[in-house]
């Protein structure tokens, strides 16, 4: 049977600061719901409250400011992100990943932030924005704060947010505007499926990152790699910082073999 909750959907981001701030600790914040009622119906979650923040005002879509770079709301769906003729031009890498994810009919519920506050390790969307280094705009009744993607995630479905905060805004910087970048993910079947490892490189003047998905506790940023590394030097690179473990999916040594795979391969194609 469905666990009971209330239900909550603010109109202002006063009310739902206050929601959270006064029930943050047994409330869950819902956006497309498609982990967070899977999670409820599972009874891996019991939230006494759920609060919708689909309507709160200015929380849909995608901004541009050509001095700052593109926000993604709380609102803003996978597939938002995909029609969106500025993140194609200036951020394809994001619509690369956001193509891998799931089915077109999760993607038109699934938003850019609820995947990466469920900070699942085969988070789609999280390669994309630590290559692009983008940052996530936290606010709660005390006050807000910014945080880089690459201090983000904490653990297995763990981040920095505390529960009575919103991540109310991804910003993709502007310098990163025109940054190359192509994504690999290794699937079970070749139809729509979570991640056994996913790799993505990004190069942009001279410098090069590679983010991983599913080869750790979380994503996994490689950054810092001048844009003249060697092949050879990009997989020891990557193959230092994961730490891949064998599951259901996959084996470990299955994923180290395709982690290497997909480095060298991009590694070509992006010379
Ligand atoms: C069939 C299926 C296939 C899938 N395939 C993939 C896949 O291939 N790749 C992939 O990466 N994912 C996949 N997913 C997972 C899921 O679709 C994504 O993680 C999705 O992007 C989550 O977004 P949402 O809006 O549905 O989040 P929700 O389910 O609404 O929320 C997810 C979590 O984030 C919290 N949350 C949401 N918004 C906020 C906010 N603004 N501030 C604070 N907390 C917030 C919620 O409380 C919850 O804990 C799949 C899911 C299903 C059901």
């Amino acid at each position: 049977m469905l666990h009971g909750f209330r239900y909550a959907a603010p109109r202002s981001r006063s009310e739902l600061l206050d929601l959270l701030a006064e029930h943050g600790d047994h409330a869950k914040v819902l956006a497309g719901g498609t982990d967070l009622l899977v999670n409820i119906r599972g009874g891996n979650m019991k939230p006494g409250l759920v609060i919708d923040v689909k309507r709160v005002e200015g929380y849909g879509g995608l901004a541009w400011d050509p001095a700052e770079g593109l926000s993604l709301l709380p609102a803003a769906t996978i597939n938002d992100v995909l029609r969106d003729k500025r993140v194609r031009a200036n951020f394809p890498l994001l619509a690369v990943c956001a193509q891998d994810l799931a089915s077109y009919q999760i993607r038109n519920r699934a938003t850019v932030i609820g995947n990466v506050v469920n900070a699942s390790p085969c988070s789609d969307m999280a390669p994309a924005l630590l290559c692009l280094g983008a940052r996530a705009e936290i606010a709660s009744a005390r006050g807000s704060r910014s945080v880089l993607f690459s201090e983000f995630f904490t653990g297995v479905k763990k981040t920095v947010l505390a529960k009575d905060e919103i991540l109310e805004r991804i910003v993709v910087p502007a310098s990163a505007a025109g940054t190359k970048g192509e994504y690999r993910k290794l699937k079970r079947i070749n139809g729509h499926d979570l991640g056994i490892v996913g790799v993505a490189i990004a190069r942009k003047n001279g410098s090069l990152r590679i983010a991983v998905s599913s080869a750790a506790p979380t994503p996994v940023l490689v950054a810092g790699l001048p844009g003249t590394a060697s092949v050879d030097e990009a997989v020891a690179a990557v193959l230092a910082a994961v730490s891949p473990i064998s599951d259901v999916r996959c084996t470990k040594e299955y994923r180290l073999f395709m982690i290497e795979t997909f480095v060298r391969r991009l590694m070509e194609e992006m010379k």
